[in-house]
């Protein structure tokens, strides 16, 4: 067993906290209040080979492993949720199943632009009608001579309002079963495509669309893989984005942490600092020790995708674990900083919206638990 990270690992670490203490930290309250992200950031991301961290060379990728990319993830997150899950929605859930299952012609047309960071991508899979029920998804990919014919709508869909692609899942046949449900990838803008963006309580620089399709005509060569019956492939996205999101949760308790220790030691309440009230210091080693037990679990799932053996129910464990550690963290940390706690002036309030967004996408806690609880054949 080795628990140490590798010096190319650091390097990473190293680079990315450089970059989002300069480029994003001093926007980062701006794009929050504003609801808006700068989409210039991705050529930014392009140009020091962060859109490719998990891809290999011969693909176009920077050729590194997926704990590269959970040290990336974890360090945008310290800085900010928004731009971390701006990046996770397209360098995982955009450009993952076109990597792992497009034709060569579909590769060589998305994924150069996609590392670059000139073409921006977002994945439709929930829905309206329920988006933990993934099989009843209902909208709906018709034949037609030539292609496919397309309506439908889908929900909370991350970059869809500046995205220049979308995957989208629909059913190509009506059964409710996982041979019926397909990805197809959709050029944008596109007049059957309305999208409509959302305001949120988290993530609030993180752009979100509600979307409407309606009579969406697609070429045969939009299909994913030239194949119907794609399910898998979405099964197998989302386990490995579970290890993903569980390192921007990381990144978000450590964000707590910090913020709550540096309040801690500055605060002085009835002549004492705050870190010496008994009670106090617990609540900060508690979110210290939940802290450690997620790091651990993220960097295993993470050596677990590298080695291929991820399961979906480890991916669970991984993600339900450590997102619930952030959402724990960030209350916490409110609470030690008192009324200040509650002032935009101060990040654990941002934290703790940002952190109940990963309790719900990528699968709610409750689903993590099914998928848990399966396994377990009880
Ligand atoms: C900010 C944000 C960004 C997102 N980005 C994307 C994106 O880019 N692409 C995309 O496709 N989706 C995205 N999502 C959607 C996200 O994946 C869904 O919100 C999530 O899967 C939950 O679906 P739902 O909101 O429809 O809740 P529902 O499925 O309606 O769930 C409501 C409640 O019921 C519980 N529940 C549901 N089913 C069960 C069950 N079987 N057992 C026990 N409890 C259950 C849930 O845990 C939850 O508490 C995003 C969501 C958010 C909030």
């Amino acid at each position: 067993m080795d628990f140490t990270f590798g010096e190319e690992h650091e390097r990473v670490r190293e680079t990315v906290r450089r970059f989002a203490a300069a480029e994003i930290a001093p926007i980062a309250r701006e794009h929050d209040d504003n609801e808006t992200f700068p989409r210039e950031m991705f050529r930014k991301w392009g140009d020091l080979g962060l859109l490719g961290v998990r891809y290999p060379v011969e693909d176009g990728g920077s050729g590194m492993d997926k704990i590269s990319d959970c040290i990336v993830r974890e360090e945008l997150s310290y800085v900010c949720q928004s731009f971390a899950s701006t990046w996770s929605a397209h360098t995982h859930l955009g450009i993952w199943p076109i990597w792992k299952a497009g034709t060569p012609e579909q590769k060589a047309r998305y994924l150069p632009g996609a590392f670059a960071g000139t073409r921006v991508s977002a994945f439709g899979l929930s829905e309206p009608g329920g988006g933990s029920n993934i099989r009843a998804l209902a909208t709906r990919a018709e034949k037609i001579d030539g292609g496919w014919r397309i309506s439908g709508a889908k929900t909370y869909i991350t970059n869809s309002p500046f995205a220049d692609f979308m995957l989208l899942a629909a059913r190509t046949a009506p059964e409710l079963t996982p041979q019926a449900i397909s990805l197809f990838i959709v050029d944008l803008p596109n007049p059957a495509v309305a999208i409509h963006t959302l305001a949120k309580e988290g993530i609030r620089a993180s752009e979100t669309g509600l979307i409407h399709i309606d009579g969406l005509e697609l070429a045969d060569e939009a299909l994913l893989g030239g194949q119907t019956g794609t399910y898998p492939i979405i099964l197998d996205s989302l386990s490995e984005n579970r290890v993903g999101v569980a390192a921007n949760a990381l990144g978000m308790a450590r964000a707590a942490r910090d913020a709550a220790i540096a309040y801690a030691r500055d605060r002085v309440v009835a002549g004492k600092r705050l870190g010496q009230y008994q009670v106090i210091a617990h609540k900060i080693a508690d979110m210290d020790a939940d802290i450690e037990a997620a790091r651990w679990l993220v960097y295993h799932g993470a050596w677990l995708v590298d080695q291929d053996r991820l399961t979906a129910p480890m991916a669970a464990k991984v993600k339900l674990f450590a997102s619930e550690v952030a959402v724990r963290a960030s209350e916490q940390a409110i609470r030690i900083h008192g009324g200040a706690g509650i002032m935009r002036d101060f990040p654990v309030g941002r934290i703790h919206r940002d952190s109940l967004v990963y309790v719900i996408g990528e699968g709610t806690s409750e689903v993590q638990r099914n998928l848990i609880a399966r396994a377990l054949d009880l």
